[in-house]
């Protein structure tokens, strides 16, 4: 029996939907074990649904934030890390009876007496789009000045490495300064 047209779409959107508002790592281990018992058709179907994922993966990308090397297919709201900058020129430090209180230039984190700073200055996804980059102002000096662009860092750029056109930007690329890092499941999601 064929489904009619209108029956092929409901099927669509439940697949989608499933997809869509199932945990990502449910998903991702419940197609990979549906593989184990698959015929060469099949893998060849599933191969060609995720040939933009695996063009993803073979291709190295360059974060204009933190200058590592990337593919989209593995970067996650939280893969770029920054670290806090202590600026002894440039802190804010405020006694009172307990000790002393820091307000870091960077972000303006606090930090007791000579306490490590806790968790990231800032934690977001690696990006190729530069004005999506808080980059550290040395005409303010605000920022941090470990967050400059490629021409200041001295990357050497090979073509391909940051898109250019591309102006889809991923919802959750933002920058999410003074993040508490004390998240540690934030692996399993992605
Ligand atoms: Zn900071
Ligand atoms: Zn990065
Ligand atoms: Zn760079």
């Amino acid at each position: 029996m064929k489904s009619s047209i209108a029956e092929v779409k409901v099927l669509k959107g439940e697949i989608q939907n499933l997809l869509l508002w199932s945990n990502s790592r449910t998903v991702a281990t419940t197609l990979s074990s549906a593989l184990d018992n698959s015929s060469e058709a099949k893998l060849r179907v599933i191969q060609k649904l995720l040939s933009k994922l695996i063009d993803d993966s073979k291709k190295e990308l360059h974060c204009v934030r933190c200058h590592e090397t990337f593919t989209k297919n593995r970067n996650s709201h939280n893969s770029c890390e920054i670290e806090h900058e202590f600026d002894e020129a440039r802190d804010r430090i405020y006694r009172h009876w307990e000790g002393w209180t820091t307000v870091m230039n960077c972000c303006g984190h606090e930090v007791e007496n000579d306490n490590f700073p806790d968790g990231f200055c800032s934690v977001s996804a690696h990006t190729t789009h530069a004005s999506q980059v808080g980059y550290y102002d040395p005409k303010e000096g605000t920022g941090n000045s470990g967050i400059v662009p490629c021409s200041v860092k001295g990357c050497l750029l090979k073509e391909g490495d940051v898109e250019s056109e591309d102006s889809e930007v991923s919802s959750d690329e933002e920058e999410e300064e003074d993040e508490e890092n004390d998240c540690d499941s934030d692996e399993e999601d992605y």
